[in-house]
């Protein structure tokens, strides 16, 4: 338990303990009441030996020793009553107020600091509580390298840079370099982002400090803030070192969709971004981040000087799996039968630490049947095994989008490929990343300042391609595609309106604007309502056109889809190299269509690309 909580406990503890006590006392010295007459009437008869006034308050004492409490409401009147009675009078000044606010202070203030210690803690400055709650894993030992990261490689090779400034930090100081102070890692959980930050620290030999951003966040305000000085302070003791922050969306999430612990994640952000801001350049300490949530991160920890490098780790693909196979049976002992690709090709999806998983349960499983070493067998089991849990939560939906998504790229990649003046195609993938289910990627020939209308035209095609030939494959339409579209018809209009490149509308260049005007954004153009008719019109028309004549295009090499999609099934990237072999294989058919089987057309396919496969994997 918190000390904090046992003290806020304690302070309760003693407050009822007061209260009671009070009462205990009070019940004790007050005497029982008595009524106004009945104490008249003992007056009357002499029984009443003595009275004590304070203010209305009368307290007596009767023949028999009694003692009694009473309230007199005419003072003035009764003085002369009990001097004929003669009763011997004492009387006190009645209590000040002051006097009675005092046990009402002291419960308030005590009221108030068991509110203080449960809600904030602030006021005892944070500081007695922390040290044994606050825990910062330092790892000078158990270091990770590169060797045992992998499948990742653009990443590493990006962090290849940083290694060389932990380790020659002076060098880049006496320069006058800046030394970059912030990576962020985002990425799905388990593709090794932790992995990386560690391989990092081990290739330098620098401390390396981990932290989770939820550590940070304390229901105590305050204690959040102080952490991150109190992080960076050790970090810059030991300095070059590296500091990593596992889900950082925790503390840097957008300030407005905070919930309850909204003010005390604010504080704890500022804290962070002060603390980036505030090193000194002899200071080389590098904040590693990681999160799988980019999207939801302030954008002030991406400024520069803060988290300014952002890589992607995406899950591995084909050939990554293979990789990370590798690194993970490489302390086990595994039969020499075993092809580490097809254990790879029957995993996608999986990430860096499901491998890792697998390849553990793989020899346990091995190890219960006592066998010399680990065989496919084993890993058949453990693939099954591992799916089965997967399954449950994400897998059954998984297959049917990841069959949409190839086709949808196949269907951009081939319309790329076949319409002349287009950008080269450079990957294609169904891998997610960041927000977009697949990719496939075009690299310009060369930088072009001036577009043909029929590159333009094409890029349209191309960026319907996906929706078409989801639309031939599954009969029914997506949302997946609305970027696209949006694109595609983006282009249709500044074709019109800004390059006059229609026929039909001419060569005017009609502006549309968004102009600030009396506060209110307005779209604004240059022309009449029928001329905006008639724009709508016309670029309507040309996306019309552009869909038919793509639609023709694909329908006429349907089977061409389908193989395309199966290969990105199973490779998930590929290349233009590799692309070019699926194109050849199906142009090769095409050509001998009659005495090439569809069977024969298949497994040749299917050949070249195992070779290709084996190939790269070399
Ligand atoms: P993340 O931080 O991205 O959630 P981790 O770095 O914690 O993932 O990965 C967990 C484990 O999975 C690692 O310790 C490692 O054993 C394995 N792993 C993940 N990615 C890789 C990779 N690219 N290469 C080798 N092992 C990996
Ligand atoms: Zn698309």
């Amino acid at each position: 338990m918190n000390n904090r909580i046992q003290l806020g406990l304690l302070l309760i503890f003693l407050t009822i303990l007061g209260v009671l006590g009070y009462n205990a006392w009070l019940w004790e010295t007050t005497p029982p009441e008595r009524s106004y007459t009945e104490f008249l009437t003992d007056l009357g008869s002499s029984q009443i030996t003595s009275v004590h006034l304070k203010g209305g308050e009368l307290r007596g004492e009767d023949k028999i020793g009694r003692q009694f409490r009473t309230f007199t409401p005419d003072l003035p009147t009764l003085i002369p009553k009990l001097l004929s009675a003669e009763v011997n009078i004492t009387a006190e000044q009645p209590p000040a107020l002051f006097d009675r606010l005092i046990p009402m202070t002291f419960l308030m203030i005590l009221l108030t600091s068991i509110w203080l210690i449960f809600t904030k803690g602030s006021f005892s400055g944070g500081k007695i509580w922390k040290e044994n709650r606050f825990q910062v894993r330092a790892e000078p030992a158990d270091m990770k390298t590169f060797a045992d990261v992998a499948g990742i490689d653009e990443v590493q090779d990006e962090l290849k840079e940083i290694v060389d400034f932990l380790k020659n930090h002076e060098k880049y100081n006496l320069l006058g370099g800046r030394i970059p102070k912030g990576v962020l890692l985002q990425g799905p959980p388990g593709t090794g982002k932790t992995l990386l930050a560690r391989a990092i620290a081990g290739e330098a030999v620098v401390p390396f400090y981990l932290i989770g951003g939820s550590d940070f966040v304390e229901m105590f305000a305050g204690v959040g803030a102080s952490r991150v000085r109190e992080l960076f302070r050790l970090a810059k003791k030991n300095a070059p070192c590296i500091v990593f922050i596992d889900e950082i969306d925790a503390i840097g999430s957008k300030r407005s969709s905070g919930n309850g612990s909204h003010e005390e994640r604010e504080q704890t952000l500022n804290a962070l971004l002060v603390e980036m801001d505030g090193f000194a350049s002899n200071e080389t300490v590098i904040v590693i981040g990681a999160t799988n949530r980019p999207d939801i991160l302030d954008p002030a920890l991406l400024r520069p000087g803060r988290f300014d490098r952002q890589l992607t780790v995406s899950l591995p693909n084909l050939h990554g799996r293979v990789k990370i196979l590798e690194v993970h049976t490489r302390p086990v002992t595994i039969s020499p039968a075993l092809n580490l690709t097809v254990i790879a090709q029957g995993i996608p999806g999986f990430s860096g630490a499901d491998i890792a998983n697998l390849v553990n349960e793989a020899a346990l499983t091995a190890a219960r049947l006592k066998k010399q070493s680990v065989e496919m067998s084993d890993f058949e089991d453990a693939k099954d095994k591992i799916m089965m849990g997967l399954e449950r939560k994400n897998a059954a939906i998984n297959e049917k989008e990841r069959r949409k998504i190839a086709y949808h790229e196949a269907g951009h990649a081939i319309v790329a490929r076949l319409l002349p003046d287009t950008d080269e195609l450079h990957k294609i993938t169904i891998i997610p990343r960041g927000m977009a289910l697949g990719l496939t990627q075009q690299i310009p020939i060369e930088e072009r300042y001036t577009y043909s209308l029929i590159y333009l035209l094409n890029r349209i095609k191309v960026l319907l391609g996906g929706r078409i030939a989801e639309a031939i494959v599954f009969n029914h339409l997506s949302t997946g595609a609305a970027n696209d579209i949006a694109a595609a018809t983006d282009i249709a209009n500044r074709l019109v309106c800004e390059w006059g490149m229609s026929s039909a509308i001419g060569s005017t260049v009609y502006r549309q604007q968004q102009q600030q005007f009396l506060g209110s954004l307005e779209t604004k153009g240059n022309f009449s309502e029928a001329t905006a008719r008639e724009i709508d019109l016309e670029v309507r028309r040309i996306v019309n056109d552009c869909y038919a004549e793509t639609e023709k295009l694909l329908r006429n090499h349907n089977r061409l889809i389908h193989e395309l999609a199966e290969v990105l099934l199973i490779n998930e990237t590929i290349d233009a190299e590799e692309m070019e072999i699926v194109m050849e294989c199906y142009m090769n058919s095409k050509k001998n269509e009659k005495n090439c089987p569809d069977e024969q057309y298949k497994s040749d396919c299917l050949e070249t690309k195992s070779n290709r496969t084996e190939e790269i994997l070399a």
